[in-house]
């Protein structure tokens, strides 16, 4: 199987007949929100309940654990502390949340999720499973791979490899099969934008470049909605609860108006008595051309790093609920002088491009022996005398490798 273990949403794929698909859940749900609940001990909570569970026991539920892995305590207080988590211990030493079932890594919240995702495949394949393939941000360091093969690890997942999310979402598209090529891949979801710049040479798919703008994300795009509401209605929202409630409303209109012209807010119940009011798709664009062109300007540094021109990138992947949304495709074609490639769901498309790698390493494929190689992103080296480090394996270089 095929695991995206994402900030807000993770997935699991597999291959059968040749054919990948993602399973879904009993519900026909395929995303399982990437949260943990930690609130009663001997009784942990994964997914949908637990995001349900996070406005009251808001320490206790452990969402986009992700950019704590393999991170120590140190360099995360802010972070940790805006999200309102409780860190255990003091000063040195690796990220450990305070709950109410005791001291808990990011790397225990991953594996809960991945055991979670493993159940789901055995009950839907009827048996065991030989490993999985899990996805990793391009520019995740050593200390966070690892951090994610302990994760599978406590899980009981064999890990057949880690693979890099916009190389996956390359795999899910078959670009691996080409022998030469240069991809770009668009990932706008709702915690996380990244800009990764691929170079495929004799089936090795190199990271030439990495970006993204960390202060930036799809979630943002809800808030400029809501600021606007806020803004017509001449009134500030009084508690936090309304706020929370303007949000969902922005986020279910922005969703629908990646596929209608306009849509109706009501906001009766924030307000009451307030009428509801119309927000057309050119409006909203209006509204979220500054980060559209955010996102733009972090792909142009990305080039830039990659030594290339935009004319130069012979394939576009869109990957992340928010690429849905119809300007930011445009602007990205514009960008690129060519269409980005959409027809897979940008939701599903890291997990399938794992799967399809899972049942290549596992041997399903037959008459295909050509095994698709990943790089290692940064330098690995021994620290030697005085702070120095010595390079032994350069970035770039092709795994594995002793
Ligand atoms: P992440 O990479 O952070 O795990 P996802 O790729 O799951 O995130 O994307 C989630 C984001 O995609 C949310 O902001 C959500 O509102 C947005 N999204 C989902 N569907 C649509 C849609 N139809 N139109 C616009 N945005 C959408
Ligand atoms: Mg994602």
């Amino acid at each position: 199987m095929g695991i995206d273990l994402g900030t807000t949403n993770s997935l699991v794929a597999t291959v059968s007949d040749d054919v990948p698909r993602v399973l879904p859940d009993s519900e026909g749900e395929v995303m399982l929100p990437s949260a943990v609940n930690y609130g009663r001990p001997g009784e942990i909570v994964v997914g949908a309940s637990a995001v349900t569970l996070a406005s009251r026991q808001p320490g206790d539920t452990l969402m986009s654990f992700k950019r704590y892995m393999g991170r120590g305590r140190e360099d995360v207080l802010h972070e940790a502390e805006r999200a309102h988590y409780r860190l255990a211990g003091n000063r040195e030493g690796m990220v450990r949340f305070a709950t109410a079932c005791g001291e808990i890594s990011p790397v225990q919240a991953s594996a809960e999720v991945l055991s979670h995702l493993q159940r789901r495949a055995e009950m839907a394949l009827g048996g065991e499973l030989d490993g999985a393939v899990i996805t990793v941000p391009a520019y995740f360091d050593e200390a966070q791979r690892q951090a994610t093969k302990d994760a599978a690890e406590i899980a009981g997942l064999p890990v057949l490899r880690l693979l890099n999310e916009p190389t996956a979402a390359a795999v899910a598209y078959g670009l691996d099969a080409g022998e030469e090529g240069v991809i770009a891949v668009y990932d706008l979801g709702g915690g996380t934008f990244d800009i990764s710049i691929l170079r495929l040479h004799r089936g090795v798919f190199e990271v030439l470049a990495t970006g993204g703008d960390a202060a930036l994300v799809g979630d943002d795009f809800d808030a400029a909605v809501v600021d606007w509401l806020v803004a017509g209605a001449g009134e500030p929202p009084a508690a936090a609860g309304q706020y929370r409630q303007l949000l969902a409303a922005a986020k279910a209109a922005k969703e629908s108006l990646s596929s209608s012209a306009q849509v109706e807010i009501g906001l009766g119940d924030v307000w009451p008595g307030a009428t509801p009011v119309t927000l057309t798709r050119e409006l909203f664009d209006e509204l979220i051309q500054p980060l559209v062109r955010r996102t733009l300007r972090a792909c142009r540094l990305c080039l830039r790093d990659a030594g290339l021109a935009a004319d130069e990138i012979d394939n576009i992947v869109m990957v992340g609920g928010s690429t849905r949304v119809p300007l930011v495709r445009d602007a990205v074609a514009e960008f690129f002088q060519r269409q980005p490639l959409l027809d897979i769901d940008p939701d599903q498309v890291v997990a399938i491009g794992a799967a399809l790698q899972a049942d290549n390493l596992a041997g399903n494929r037959r008459g295909d022996d050509l095994l698709l190689l990943d790089v290692i992103p940064l330098s690995l080296g021994l620290e030697t005398m005085g702070g120095l480090v010595e390079r032994i394996l350069p970035r770039n270089t092709t795994i594995p490798v002793s």
